[in-house]
């Protein structure tokens, strides 16, 4: 098994200053990796997957993304970057994708390269896996969002074997683009740099650790919303690049749904929202769904178009891209394979198997790294538990009972962290300083002298 990175990148970063400690973050969580404690939150970076939940449920914005800014691009001699149809999606279909292209080279790329045009060799070899799969466990799992491929490693690390061994598109892209205008231009690869404007936090940790590929050719990313408002100022131009885009099923990947639909799945279903993408997977995991071939899972809701870094509104979004797609659909041949096939002709465009790294699983858990040790604090975490109200309400910083019994074992929590036991524990400190009182002999306070010879007078 290939060793595992015992620190984590994380794009996701939390900003103390300005969390109030309100937990709202703590249920919203998938990994269970946020604890507020002492008033403000954490994140443990051991489970955090980077799916930004907490950061788009913050009610202060107390979270903000990594990502890269334009003054890298100094740094390279030649830059090209990989719009996909997230982006394209943020404008209307009435701006045309040559006024993006040309507001992209405005803003200081030399090249652009479509990463739509990759998604259709990624959903051929879906297709063409699926329809050579035969025997195991079903329904596979799409394996293109980097925040469901970490949830998988830390919460169902048993689906692994389920999850179709393919690359992320724009992994692909980034891997034929940079060999191939290296060999055209002349140009050794470190001095090619290759970048991705991002809808999420996931991809762009997954450019600095990636779950899924050997070795990146991606540079960097940016922020969609942070080059979107750049864009809108430089949309617009003469027009003269030269850009190959995918057809209308390359286009598609940008919507939930798009992944099948271009590998042409009829038995399959797409799932998109961190908690509905956890439901799936648990009723996955307990074999409740064999008679599906394939399910599509992104982390946010609404697909790509809906991820933390976007711009525009989800639903406004995914009307345009959908717009443009049956724009683009009504110029094609209606077979499906005919319409990739028009689009799908670079030579060597990369195969996942070459590139792809095996996922493994990220165990969650560790109580102790000595087996004995562990088993008493697992012992230890159960007695506690089981005096825990079990209530799972979150209001002692810990997202689960279980949760916060695990941290008490661990000597990071106390059993009066939880409201109840507090309550419980003053109750009967209250309960106690009673009777203690009941206990000591009563004071009586000498009469005021001169009261009492005010009162022998008036009598
Ligand atoms: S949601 Fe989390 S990070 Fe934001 S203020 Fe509340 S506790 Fe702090
Ligand atoms: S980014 Fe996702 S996994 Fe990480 S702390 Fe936030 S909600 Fe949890």
């Amino acid at each position: 098994m290939a060793p595992q990175p015992t620190t984590y990148f994380h794009s996701v970063a939390l900003q103390r200053e300005k969390c109030q400690g309100c937990v709202s973050c703590v249920k919203l969580c998938p990994t269970e990796a946020i604890r507020v404690r002492n008033g403000k939150a954490e994140i443990l970076g051991d489970r955090c997957i980077d799916c930004g939940a907490c950061a788009a449920g913050c009610p202060y914005h107390a979270f903000s993304v990594r990502t890269d800014t334009l003054e890298g691009l100094a740094d390279y001699a030649y830059n090209i970057v990989l719009p996909a149809p997230s982006l394209y999606a943020q404008f209307p279909d009435n701006v045309p994708l040559e006024d993006i292209w040309q507001g992209l080279q405005n803003l200081g790329f030399d090249e652009i390269f479509d990463v739509s045009l990759a998604s259709e060799y990624i959903a051929r070899e879906i297709e063409e896996y699926i329809k050579s799969y035969t025997g195991g466990r079903k329904p596979l799992i799409s394996a293109t969002c980097p925040a469901v491929m970490r949830l998988i490693q830390v919460k169902f690390p048993e689906l692994i074997k389920q999850v179709v061994p393919v690359l992320a598109p724009v992994e692909a892209a980034a891997i034929y683009i940079k060999r191939e205008a290296a060999a055209r231009r002349q140009l050794p690869g470190e001095l090619i740099g290759v970048w991705f404007i991002s809808p999420c936090p996931s991809k762009e940790t997954n450019i600095r650790q990636s779950v899924d590929v050997q070795h990146t050719e991606l540079t960097g990313s940016f922020s969609l919303s942070e080059i979107y408002g750049l864009l809108l100022k430089n949309l617009g131009g003469t027009h003269e690049l030269n850009v190959r885009t995918g057809s209308s099923y390359g286009l598609s990947w940008g919507a939930y749904g798009g992944e099948i639909t271009s590998a042409g799945l009829s038995n399959a279903l797409a799932v998109h929202g961190i908690d509905n993408v956890y439901e799936m997977l648990e009723q996955i995991s307990m074999n409740k769904m064999p008679q599906l071939d394939y399910v599509e899972c992104n982390a946010c809701k609404g697909g790509c178009l809906g991820g933390l870094l976007a711009a525009e509104n989800k639903y406004v979004a995914e009307c345009n891209l959908r717009r443009r797609i049956a724009a683009l659909r009504g110029k094609e041949p209606a077979d499906r394979h005919e319409a990739m096939a028009r689009t799908m002709v670079l030579e060597d465009f990369p195969k996942s198997a070459a590139y792809r790294k095996k996922l493994v699983a990220r165990p969650m858990m560790q109580l102790d790294d000595d087996i004995m040790e562990a088993m008493k604090k697992f012992e230890r975490m159960e007695e506690v538990l089981c005096s825990l109200p079990g209530l799972d309400c979150g209001a002692c910083g810990a997202p689960s009972c279980q949760g916060l019994a695990e941290d008490i074992v661990q000597g990071k929590a106390h059993e009066i962290d939880c409201i109840f036991k507090l309550r419980a524990s003053v109750h009967k400190l209250s309960q106690g300083m009673l009777e203690l009182a009941k206990q000591i002999p009563i004071y009586h306070e000498p009469k005021d002298l001169n009261k009492m010879e005010d009162d022998d007078h008036e009598g």
